[in-house]
């Protein structure tokens, strides 16, 4: 889970990176990082936490250039290491690169193997160092160098490659052939954008030309894009993840406004539900609020915010003790007793991943002496790990790949529970697709354990989560 910036051909990269960052922010929160080339050479500043604590004094005089790449990262449990903060830059011998990468490898372990057993060395433990390995050993230009680089590579990326070589300054983005994670393309002046999210571009005030196709890589240089196919056709697979959760609902993600997908999902569930006897329609903020809107529409139940949520309650204040993380759903979500007490509440989150959090807002609610709770989740029980970059942990730990649903229900302690069906899920965020006839096929994995791609040998949980041998959740 990460946010990726890049800027071509304009006199404010850096500040422009800055601020498209910025709108990214809800991708990553653990650190940020921005790459600017300046002549010859790649001026590079990265630091773990916010946006606006790693960029926000930044002195951008010295960060001059008309070409940029900025990245924030989502914070892991194994991975937090400043070395993993992103850009990621090297000199080789056809110049400089530094890269910005959203995703996950699913066959990194080998290939970092392999490099290593070659005499690579790296300094931290994401994939996309990888990446750059397989790049500086790659034959012919950098564009030649990505694509061979890339062709070994199997699961999640979208990439922005700032490249300084033969005295040219140029763009190379990139979407893997399954097209796993959103990269959009924009007109910014006499420049272009590219960005995780369409929000992005909205941001800074660039005009969105369009997402780049699965396996799609273009180069961007002195305003004008060329385009080619690398890579070896593969199933579509767009997470639908970022729509039930991810995206920021403003941004149009694989064709789709996330808002209107979310809200589309709440109207099916509510027909799925149809009969159920409540009084409100009661969103878990903020991922909850368009699914709920849509599911009071559908349903005719009015919505109303029993719960409102605090935001400024940061990871850091969260962390330290065990007492802190108990209480952490008290500090980020408050209960309205009017709206709650003594009503029968539809609930409407949009994933249930431990169960612990659920189980704590469903105990919020029974202390304002709510009536009843019927939870409604606006996607499918998740069953299996994500290994394309949402940190969903092993399976063991996933609720729902290990409880009926009445064994669930009862540990949240709700009258009912009710998942959306998948068939509906996919209903929704095709109905919501602008670029109708055709929107994309979708991953479902998580919740159908059919997994696009080979999955890595090495166990999630053993992977970059804990004793760390290599990435996974590196750069995701
Ligand atoms: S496994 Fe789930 S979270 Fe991961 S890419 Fe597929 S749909 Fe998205």
């Amino acid at each position: 889970m990460c946010g990726i910036v890049g800027i071509t051909d304009h006199r404010e990269a850096a500040r422009l990176t800055h601020l498209a960052l910025f709108s990214q922010q809800h991708r990553g929160q653990e650190s940020a990082g921005i790459a600017v080339a300046q002549g010859a050479v790649l001026r590079v500043h990265r630091a773990m936490g916010l946006v606006q604590d790693v960029l926000g004094g930044l002195d951008f005089t010295a960060f001059k250039g008309k070409a940029a790449v900025g990245h924030v990262r989502y914070s892991t449990a194994g991975g937090s290491l400043l070395e993993n903060a992103q850009p990621l830059s090297m000199q080789g011998v056809r110049g400089a690169v530094a890269v910005a990468h959203n995703g996950n490898l699913v066959n990194a372990v080998e290939l970092r193997q392999a490099l290593e057993r070659d005499g690579a060395i790296f300094q931290g433990t994401t994939d996309t160092e990888v990446i750059l390995h397989l790049v500086a050993r790659a034959p012919g230009t950098y564009e030649e160098a990505v694509a061979t680089a890339l062709q070994q590579c199997r699961g999640s990326f979208s990439l922005v490659f700032l490249v300084i070589s033969e005295g040219r300054t140029r763009m190379i983005a990139v979407r893997d052939p399954w097209g796993f994670r959103p990269l959009v393309v924009g007109k910014l002046g006499r420049g272009m954008a590219f960005a995780s999210e369409t929000c992005a571009l909205d941001m800074i005030g660039a005009r969105f030309i369009r997402e780049l196709e699965p396996g799609e890589m273009v180069v961007a240089e002195s305003g004008r894009m060329s385009s080619s196919r690398p890579f070896r056709a593969e199933r579509s697979a767009a997470c639908v993840f970022e729509q039930v959760y991810f995206a920021r609902p403003d941004s149009v993600v694989f064709g789709a406004t996330v808002q209107a997908a979310r809200t589309e999902m709440g109207r099916q569930l509510a027909q799925q539900m149809a009969g159920v006897k409540a009084d409100a329609v009661v969103p878990v903020p903020d991922s909850g609020v368009h699914a709920a809107l849509g599911f009071a529409a559908a349903s005719g139940i009015p919505f109303q915010m029993g719960l409102i949520r605090n935001h400024y309650v940061g990871r850091t204040f969260i962390q330290p003790s065990q007492v802190m993380r108990e209480l952490s759903v008290r500090m980020k979500l408050h209960p309205v007793r009017e709206v709650l007490e003594n009503r029968r509440v539809v609930l409407v989150d949009d994933s249930i991943v431990r169960g612990t959090t659920s189980r704590k807002i469903v105990r919020l609610l029974r202390r304002c002496r709510v009536k009843e709770v019927h939870l409604a989740i606006s996607s499918p029980p998740i069953i299996g790990p994500c290994y394309y970059g949402i940190d969903t942990p092993a399976e063991d730990q996933l609720i729902a790949a290990n409880k009926t649903n009445a064994e669930i229900a009862k540990f949240l302690g709700v009258e009912s529970l009710t998942y959306l069906e998948q068939d509906r899920l996919l209903g929704a965020v095709r109905t919501a697709a602008r670029r109708r006839p055709a929107p994309p096929d979708y991953c479902t994995a998580c919740f159908s354990r059919d997994y696009p791609t080979d999955v890595p040998t090495v166990p999630l949980g053993r992977v970059g989560r804990t004793s760390l041998p290599v990435l996974a959740g590196g750069t995701a």
